[in-house]
């Protein structure tokens, strides 16, 4: 199998469609790491798009915020605001349905997980080599793979030793070596590069690539600027930080 892993679209419905269209004959099905929603103005079409499309999918802090499940006063004021936008256009169809995601999914080898696999719902950012080599005690799969920092990262154990691979393109097969990876995020990039990140991961060859897509960002900006949410959030964009 192949499969294109997405996390963080954040209402991002250009990059979305640009990630969709790249994974389009590269990938078998599609998984999701969560942060379908907040910060952009299509919370509502990227989260039926990933539903539809997506043969399994985890939830992420935001939709623990928009759902109820978690206290907005963790939330920085961006994020805050964001949050509150996305919460008053959701039904009560979405609402259940982003209530109900799991935190944790196992997908043939590898674990899904928004944010750590130590305590998912605690929402820790792996960031330092530490913070991954820490995380592998917490899963029993050869592969984790995450998202929430927005940047993409690798981590890895084998008879060789630990390796962190930060900016991670290409992960190349080696036997029995085990792996966390970050696969950057779809609709809000921090990494100083504005292209939309994701995953490409193929099951028998033992290979990941984390591929980055052009995508219509102007537009993105607009609709975040016409819905009357911060404009620091299109900014950021456009600098992908
Ligand atoms: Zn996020």
């Amino acid at each position: 199998m192949r499969y294109a892993i997405l996390s963080d679209i954040h209402g991002n419905l250009e990059a979305l469609r640009a990630v969709r269209a790249d994974y389009t004959g590269k990938a078998d099905a599609a998984l999701c790491l969560g942060d379908t929603v907040g910060y952009g103005a299509e919370p509502l079409a990227c989260v039926e798009l990933v539903a539809e499309s997506a043969e399994a999918v985890v939830a992420g802090n935001h939709e623990h915020a928009v759902a109820g499940r978690l206290d907005l006063g963790w939330f920085n004021r961006y994020a805050r605001v964001a949050a509150e936008w996305t919460r008053d256009r959701l039904d009560d169809d979405h609402r259940g349905y982003l209530a109900a995601l799991p935190l944790v999914r196992e997908v043939g080898d590898a674990t899904l997980v928004h944010a750590s696999p130590a305590q998912p719902e605690e929402w820790d950012y792996l960031v330092s080599a530490e913070d991954g080599f820490a995380a592998f005690a917490h899963f029993r799969t050869r592969w984790c793979f995450v998202g929430h920092s927005h940047v993409p990262a690798a981590w890895s154990l084998g008879s060789s030793g630990p390796e962190h691979h930060p900016g991670v393109v290409h992960l190349p097969r080696e036997r029995g070596r085990r792996y966390v990876v970050n696969v950057g995020s779809v609709g809000q990039p921090r990494d100083r590069d504005p292209r939309a990140a994701y995953a490409l991961w193929d099951t028998e060859a033992g290979t990941v690539e984390i591929r980055r897509v052009a995508y219509d960002v102007t537009t993105a900006r607009r609709k975040i600027l016409d819905a009357g949410l911060p404009r620091f959030l299109a900014d950021r964009l456009a600098a992908g930080a």
